[in-house]
């Protein structure tokens, strides 16, 4: 493993956006099995081989720069998705969408009829909870 380390010596290294690459690299690849071209085969080598190019760079500011572009990209879609997820799992509690600033607010379930009012613009609404 040591030669691995001095090999990395000064160079970037992996981050999400190699990772990223690197998934849509596998992807291109599984989807490229099944049609008898192997046009999806070879384009998955141009994330793989930006992949290897990033992580071997030694232009770390730069490399830096483009992670920071990719997760300002990536993070809201991530976000969203652990939110529907973690609501979903969540059976105490229900979340509704303020029809005035659209903010989600959470209210115990099983309450019947309730008025919610929205912590942000103190608006009001009857939701069945
Ligand atoms: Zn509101």
């Amino acid at each position: 493993m040591n030669w691995l380390r001095r090999v990395m010596i000064g160079r970037y290294g992996v981050d999400q956006l190699s990772i990223a690459l690197l998934v849509i690299s596998v992807i291109l690849t599984i989807v490229g099995i099944f049609p008898k071209t192997h046009v999806l085969s070879t384009l998955a080598l141009i994330p793989l081989l930006l992949c290897y190019f990033r992580t071997f760079s030694k232009n770390t500011r730069k490399r830096y720069e483009e992670n920071q572009k990719f997760l300002s990209f990536w993070n809201p879609i991530r976000n969203t998705f652990t939110k529907r997820v973690e609501r979903s799992k969540d059976k105490t509690h229900r979340f509704f969408k303020c029809p005035k600033c659209s903010k989600t607010v959470r209210v115990p379930k099983g309450k019947g009829k309730i008025c919610i009012t929205c912590p942000i613009c103190k608006e009001e609404f009857i939701r069945k909870s």
